[in-house]
């Protein structure tokens, strides 16, 4: 009958060791050492990678109003997508600041042989005309502005003194007439002002469609040099990614190498080359991915990002699905370090070592054919040479011969 109170015996296997490892090998000094070691490492790689960007001629960057007249895939240009002008004073205002007189000076090879040059006397020509009549009209703006401010203040204080009148207040506050003055007076200073502003208003607006003309010529000339300018980022890029990935490739092998020979020896020294391969791996991976990321990754990024974005449910999903990723990551390496600490041939080794049957952990005599508690299996009869050897380990100490028993 099904008893609730029976105890499961307690098995132990080879497969299902659960012994803690006492020993070991690195000390806390050695580890520290190493961690040290590791982020000198990264820090000093880091620095080195960065300072091999410096070697190859980085194409010169195009001039400071290049930006200007950039055009995204639908044609407009790009500044004119982020900062839309809504009203005409913001024109003017605009207008009255530049000044392309900077930019020419400065201009790249490749803006030279597009031309850029020439577009830009042409414009700076124009701007010599408008800048003047925008820089006055600006000014005007604000004095109008003040103007403006102060009639309001009057007529507030002119409704007030009506109210007073009207209660018959016989010393009003506010009398009705001084502030009535003021709002005459300010108007009339107002006047010949805004008919000043709308004379030069009109003399921007039949300039500005020359200066248009000559910004959709720029927009044309510049094309080609944003292209150029594209493929010679990228062929650097590439040339920086290839410094850094031959200086690296080689050293990161022959740790690997080194390090996959020590781990066969299973020596003591294979942490050191543990921290050096990681190092040299982390380098290479950070190399490599910072080349992908400028190639594709960032646009591809870019565009899932969007996408995300307009469908609330798929980022939901994504953050679902990066729980499931974490878990993956952080067990998955808890798994794998679980797995080595506890794999069967090294729990053999160990117990072995501490002459111990490897599957109850009871002293033993290795010479012993069989466990005396549990009954395991410790030696058997080599297939090859007939002699004794150790069940669990992979090779015979008589023959070498290599076969699983
Ligand atoms: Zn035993
Ligand atoms: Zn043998």
């Amino acid at each position: 009958m099904f008893n609730l109170f029976k105890k499961n015996p307690e098995t132990i296997s080879r497969t299902t060791p659960g012994f803690e490892e006492a020993e070991r090998r690195t000390p806390t000094v050695g580890i520290i050492l190493l961690i040290l070691m590791f982020i000198a490492g990264i820090y000093f790689g880091l620095f080195a990678m960065s300072d091999i960007a410096n070697i190859p001629d980085r194409p010169a960057s195009l001039s400071s109003c290049s930006y200007k007249y950039q055009t995204d895939t639908t044609g407009r240009t790009i500044y004119d997508a982020k900062y839309p002008t809504y009203y005409e004073e913001d024109v003017i205002n605009s207008l009255a600041y530049e000044n392309s007189k900077n930019c020419a000076v400065q201009l790249s090879p490749l803006e030279d042989t597009a031309g850029v040059s020439a577009l830009f006397t042409k414009r700076i020509a124009i701007e010599a005309k408008i800048d003047p009549i925008a820089s006055e009209y600006v000014d005007l703006q604000q004095q109008v502005n003040k103007i403006q401010s102060q009639i309001q203040r009057a007529t507030g204080e002119y409704g007030v003194g009506l109210q007073e009148k009207e209660a018959g207040i016989t010393e009003p506050v506010f009398p009705t007439a001084p502030s009535q003055q003021s709002i005459v007076e300010l108007r009339k200073q107002e006047a010949p002002m805004l008919a000043r502003m709308s004379v030069l208003k009109g003399q921007v607006d039949a300039l500005k469609p020359s200066l248009d003309a000559v910004d959709a010529e720029l927009v044309t000339a510049y094309k080609p040099v944003f292209k150029a300018f594209e493929r010679a980022m990228r062929w650097y890029e590439f040339k920086v990614f290839l410094l850094q990935f031959l200086l690296l490739i080689p050293f990161f092998f022959l740790a690997l190498r080194k390090y996959l020979e020590l781990h066969r020896k299973n020596s003591p020294y294979t942490v050191i080359l543990t921290t050096i391969v990681a190092v040299l791996g982390l380098l290479l991976l950070k190399t490599i991915l910072f080349w992908f990321w400028g190639l594709f990754l960032e646009e591809i990024l870019r565009v899932l990002v969007v996408w995300f974005g307009k469908y609330n449910i798929f980022r939901s999903l994504l953050f679902y699905f990066g729980m499931f990723f974490s878990f993956a990551i952080f067990g998955g390496a808890v798994y794998f370090l679980q797995k080595k600490i506890f794999d069967p041939r090294r729990v053999t080794i160990r117990r072995f070592r501490s002459k111990e049957c490897p599957q109850c952990q009871t002293n033993l005599d290795l010479s012993a054919e069989y466990c005396p508690n549990c009954g395991a299996h410790i030696r058997t009869t080599c297939a090859h040479c007939s002699k004794d050897r150790y069940i669990g380990l992979p090779f015979c100490p008589h023959c070498g011969d290599k076969s699983e028993v």
